[in-house]
C-alpha cells in the first residue's frame, strides 16, 4: 500500500464480497455481515458500495508512556519502556469498562463518519518518529481491542520492527485466525485477558464471546511463536469462584507451559458493575493460592490497579511534533472512492437519531 499521508479510509484488510454490495468482516469473531452504508458492531469499519474501509486508521485515542510491567507483561524485556497507543472502537462491550469514551468511541466514531471529526491522526512512519525520540524500546497496542484498526496496528509494527523497537499487542482476543496469523510476523507478544471460564460471564459482562474461542485464539498465539501473557481480573460475584480460578490456571499450565506468567488484576467499580465492590484482598490471594496448586510458576498478584486503562493520560499532544491546532483539524477523508457523498452513513442518510447499537445482520 501507499503511504497515506492525509486522513483517509483505508480497506478492511479481511473482508469477503457477499450478495447485493454486503460484505463480511474477518478481523475479529462478530464476523459482521455489513451492507452499504452501515458499520459493523465496533463501529469502525464501514461498507461503501461493497468495500469494506476503516475509519479509524491512524486516529488516536491516547497515548502514554510506562514500563512494559505495567501492560502487563512480566516475561519480556523486563526493565524497558514502551509506547501505548489505542483508537476508538472495540470488539467487547465489557460492563466494567473504564475507558468507555475512549474505547467504544461511539461519539469519535460518529463525528469520522459524518466528516466532522477534530481527532488526532498520526501517520505510522510520525508514530514511530515519536516513539524513538521519547526513548522507549516498543509500542503497545492497547486501551482498546487492537483487531478493530488491525490495519494500522500492522502498518506501524512492520516499521517498529524496521527501527528496531518491539511490539506488544493487548487484546480480549476475541480475534479471527486469519487477523491472527497476519498480525503475527509482527507482534512480538500478546497481553491477554482469560475473563473467565464461563461462557455465560462473557455473554453477561462482555458479549458475545464464548470461552473456547478466547482459549483457542491464545493458544493460536502462542503456537504463532507470540510471547504470550495472561490477565484475569477478579470481579465480585462474577468470576470469584476457587474453582474457576484453578480451571483458569490449569488451562494456562496445559497449554501455555507453568512458565507463563498469569496476572491477577483487581477489579474497581465502573460503569454497569458500578454498584459492585472493590475485589477483597483475599480473592485475589486465593487466585494465588489456587495457582500455585495448579503447578504455575510465575504469578503475579496486583492490589492497586484494575487495568491498563488511560484515564490519566496526557494530552495526546504532549507527544506528538505537532502544534494543536494542526493535530485538530477537520478529519475528512481524502480518497475520492466515495464521490460527493463523502463519508456520510446510512445511519446520517436516513436518520440522524437512529442510535443502534452496532449493525450487524
Ligand atoms: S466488530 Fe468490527 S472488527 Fe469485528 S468483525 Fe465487526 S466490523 Fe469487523
Amino acid at each position: 500500500m501507499n503511504e497515506i499521508t492525509e486522513y483517509q479510509l483505508v480497506e478492511t484488510c479481511l473482508q469477503e464480497k457477499m450478495d447485493n454490495d454486503t460484505t463480511r468482516c474477518n478481523l475479529c469473531l462478530w464476523r459482521c455481515k455489513i451492507a452499504h452504508g452501515q458499520r459493523g458492531f465496533c463501529q469502525a469499519h464501514v461498507n461503501r458500495n461493497g468495500t469494506l474501509y476503516n475509519l479509524s486508521y491512524g486516529i488516536l485515542s491516547s497515548i502514554d508512556i510506562d514500563p512494559i510491567e505495567d501492560k502487563p507483561v512480566k516475561h519480556y524485556r523486563p526493565g524497558t519502556r514502551v509506547m501505548s497507543v489505542g483508537s476508538y472502537g472495540c470488539s467487547f462491550r465489557c460492563g466494567g469498562c473504564h475507558n468507555l469514551d475512549i474505547s467504544w468511541g461511539v461519539e469519535a466514531l460518529d463525528d469520522l463518519a459524518k466528516g466532522e471529526s477534530t481527532e488526532v491522526w498520526v501517520t505510522p512512519q510520525s508514530l514511530i518518529d515519536t516513539a524513538l525520540r521519547a526513548g522507549v524500546q516498543g509500542i503497545a497496542f492497547t486501551y482498546s481491542e487492537p483487531a478493530v484498526w488491525l490495519e494500522y496496528v500492522i502498518d506501524v509494527s512492520k516499521l517498529a520492527h524496521k527501527a528496531g523497537l518491539y511490539t506488544v499487542y493487548v487484546s480480549n482476543s476475541y480475534i479471527t485466525d486469519e487477523a491472527l496469523e497476519l498480525a503475527a510476523p509482527y507482534i512480538d507478544v500478546l497481553c491477554s485477558d482469560i475473563k473467565s471460564m464461563r461462557d455465560d460471564f462473557y455473554q453477561d459482562i462482555c458479549r458475545p464471546a464464548k470461552v473456547k474461542q478466547v482459549l483457542h485464539s491464545i493458544k493460536k498465539a502462542h503456537e504463532l511463536g507470540i510471547h504470550v501473557e495472561t490477565r484475569t481480573n477478579i470481579i465480585p460475584g462474577k468470576n470469584d469462584n476457587p474453582d474457576e480460578y484453578y480451571e483458569i490456571a490449569c488451562w494456562v499450565r496445559d497449554n501455555l507451559g507453568a512458565d507463563s506468567p498469569w496476572h491477577i488484576t483487581r477489579f474497581f467499580p465502573a460503569y454497569k458493575l458500578s454498584h459492585l465492590p472493590s475485589t477483597p484482598e483475599s480473592s485475589l490471594l486465593e487466585a494465588e493460592k489456587a495457582a500455585k496448586r495448579a503447578g504455575l510458576k510465575n504469578i503475579y498478584v496486583y492490589n492497586d490497579k484494575g487495568c491498563d486503562c488511560a484515564e490519566e493520560n496526557k494530552p495526546i499532544e504532549a507527544y506528538l511534533n505537532s502544534s494543536a491546532e494542526e493535530l485538530h483539524q477537520i478529519k475528512k477523508c481524502a480518497a475520492s472512492c466515495c464521490g460527493d457523498e463523502g463519508v456520510l452513513l446510512k445511519k446520517y442518510e436516513i436518520n440522524e437519531t437512529d442510535k443502534n447499537e452496532g449493525s450487524k445482520l
